[in-house]
Parts: C-alpha cells; structure tokens; sequence
C-alpha cells in the first residue's frame, strides 16, 4: 500500500466554480475574490479579510502596515515553517525567538516577557499544528508594553482556545491556502482584521498601492487609477477565490474527519513507549492541521526513510528556525539557545492526515508506525 502524506479534496462544487471564472471575464481578482473575502470574514466572525496569494505576504503585509522595520524587534517562535521568521527579515527587524512548550509546541507565553525590550514592536505567534497559543497572555503582555500582535495562523483556520476565535485578539491574522493546507488552491493566502483602516490599506498593498483594481477600472467606463504609495504584488486571483469559496462551506465536515483520524491515531500510539504526542488542552478548538508523533532524535531521520520505505508518506514540521544556515550565520545562533524547540524539531514525525484518508489507510499507517518505531 502506498498511502500519500497529503491529497486535496478538490471536489465537483470546486470545479464547477472554477470553470464559471474560466468561462467569465476577469481571471484576476474580481466578483469571486470578493464573494470569498466576504465569506472567510463571516466564517472568523472577523470585521474583514482580504485575499492574498500567500501567508508569507499576508505577514509580510501585516508587518509594513505597523511600520515594523529597521532597528526594531518582533517576538516570535523557532518552530515554525521559515516564512514566519522570513517576513520580519524582509522588513529589517530583527526577529527574536523565545522558546516554546513542551507540551504544545506553541510559543510559552511566560518567556515572552523577559524577550520585551525598548525595541519590540509586536508578537508573531504561530498556532502550531493547528492548536491556538495562550491569546489571553499574549493580549495581556502585548497591553502592557503596547505592542502588536499578528497571528500566524497557516495551520488554524478553524481554531478557538478559552473562547476566543483565531484572530480575534490580534492587530491581523494570516492564513495560508498553500498546497498541503487544510483548504487550498494550490497557492494563496489572506488577512483577516478587525480593524477597517487596515483592510483598506491591505486591499491597496496587495496591488502596487493603486487606488482601483482591473476589474473596478474597466466595470463602467475607464477610469484613471492612482498609485497611493509604494504597495506589492500578491493580488488573490478570482481563479485562486473560486477554487477555495466551497472549501471554505465545507470546513467542518473536513475538520470533524480529521478529529476522527486523528482520535484513531493517538489510540494507535498510546500504548506505544517510544513515541511521545503533544497534548490536546482542555477548552481548545483544535483545528487538526498536521497530526505529529515525537520519537527519538537520533533514530528520527532514519525512521522517516523507514515509513517512506512502507508506503508512508511523512514530513518534518519543522526543524529550529534558528538553526538555519542563514540564521546561525547572520545572528550567531547556536544549538542549545532553545532547547525545547530543538528538541521537537529534531524528534517530530508528521503523519498524513486529511479527510481522504481511508479508514483501511490509517490502519495501515498506525501499524506501520508501531512496527518501525520500538524502543
Ligand atoms: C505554510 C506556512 C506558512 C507560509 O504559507 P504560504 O502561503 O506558503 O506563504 C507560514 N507559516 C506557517 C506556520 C506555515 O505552515
């Protein structure tokens, strides 16, 4: 058997959209970028969100809007995909790392205080695997020291923790529709907000700063756009939207599989003593992203060739930020400076999990899983 670490679920509803922007006028973003943007604002219970064509843009974007730059510093965490740390690159801030939890991999609220200097301007925490931070620490330290926060939220769309929704406590929220992501289109992204000042900066960053899109230039008779100030290029397409607009409807029944598989997994493993889970907390929506087993560091890579070589499909999410050639190089860091999130790059195994997946397929991973890895 050879079961794929991730398949899309790119259904009928999906093409049949797609094909409507194909036989339509505009393939930029138009009438369905918008119809999208409306519906993931509603489903966030956010006051806006506007569609992008990554995550690393939507941070990126966040960032500027904040006047992050040069000289100043943005907290966030070493285990995370390198866009996160990227972004605050890009701007020339300096991202400062503070290490994470041993029992969710999420960014341990209680050391982002000692991280607080003159110089940090906002927080950039990553809702790991799906799982949310602890939000109602990291508003309260972000009140005290009057600092920003900005959600990288690619695994957590569905998210909620004690009660607050994803993006609910933040200056923007992030989310990626990149080709492994719980909805997708192959590429794409957005920015949700509350605050409307924003969005509308948002909506005119993502197009060179230009005061009309394509499909507002030409609706009517043509106007003369206007270049506002210096924007980007990252623009959600209507053939990026129509593809995501059903995806998006069907969010919970994707999510109610993936607790299912899920729940079947940690079964599996949990009289298994050579693999650790994360935990789940209690009061936490999780949105069951990437399912990830901990198993000893010295045998993971070989463990990895060893399910690969079963028919398993696996990745590795994520190996220390911190601990990249680029990183090391530019800021001198070295292994021991987090030794949490080393600890679970180094050990962590993500399984396939998404709501293709057969039953008789998750079967055959968790036998493979217990077979391959024993004390
Ligand atoms: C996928 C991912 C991103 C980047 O998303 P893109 O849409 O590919 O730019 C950022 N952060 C995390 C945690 C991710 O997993």
């Amino acid at each position: 058997m050879k079961v794929e670490f991730f398949r899309h679920s790119i259904a009928g509803d999906d093409k049949r959209e797609l094909r409507k922007v194909l036989d339509s006028l505009f393939l930029t973003s138009g009438e369905w970028t918008k119809q999208f943007e409306e519906r993931l604002a509603a489903y966030l219970g956010a006051r806006a969100a506007v569609g992008l064509t990554s995550c690393t843009h939507a941070l990126e974007l966040a960032l500027r809007y904040f006047h992050i730059g040069l000289g100043d510093e943005v907290i966030t965490t070493p285990l995370s995909f390198i866009a996160t740390a990227n972004v605050i690159e890009y701007t020339g801030a300096r991202p400062v790392f503070v290490d994470v939890e041993k029992e969710s991999g999420n960014i341990d609220a209680q050391l982002v205080e000692r991280s607080v200097t003159a110089r940090t301007k906002a927080i950039l925490p990553v809702h790991l695997y799906g799982q949310m931070c602890d939000m109602q620490a990291l508003r309260a330290i972000a009140r005290r020291h009057r600092l920003k926060i900005i959600e990288d939220a690619a695994h957590c769309l569905e998210g909620a923790r004690d009660g607050v929704r994803v993006g609910e406590f933040a200056d923007a929220a992030c989310f990626s529709f990149y080709a492994t992501k719980s909805i997708t289109s192959g590429e794409g992204g957005a920015i949700s907000t509350n605050d409307r000042r924003a969005a509308a900066w948002f909506a005119k960053a993502r197009l060179h700063g230009m005061s009309t899109g394509a499909s507002e230039r030409y609706a009517v008779r043509y106007q003369h756009y206007d270049m506002e100030f210096l924007g980007f290029k990252c623009n959600m397409s209507n053939i990026l939207a129509a593809l995501l607009i059903h995806q998006l409807a069907r969010i919970a029944g994707s999510l109610k599989r993936r607790n299912v598989i899920a729940k079947t997994y940690s079964k599996g493993f949990q009289s298994n003593p050579a693999i650790r889970l994360l935990n789940v907390l209690p009061r936490s929506k999780h949105a069951r992203h990437l399912f990830t087993i901990l198993v000893d560091p010295s045998r993971r890579d070989a463990y990895l060739h060893q399910l690969q070589d079963a028919g398993v499909g696996v990745a590795v999410n994520f190996r220390a930020i911190h601990l990249m050639k680029y990183y090391r190089e530019k800021y001198g860091y070295r292994r021991g400076d987090f030794p949490i999130s080393e600890r679970i790059g180094d050990s962590t195994i993500s399984l396939p999990l998404y709501p293709r997946l057969r039953d008789k397929e998750v079967a055959y991973v968790i036998a493979a899983v217990n077979r391959i890895i024993r004390r």
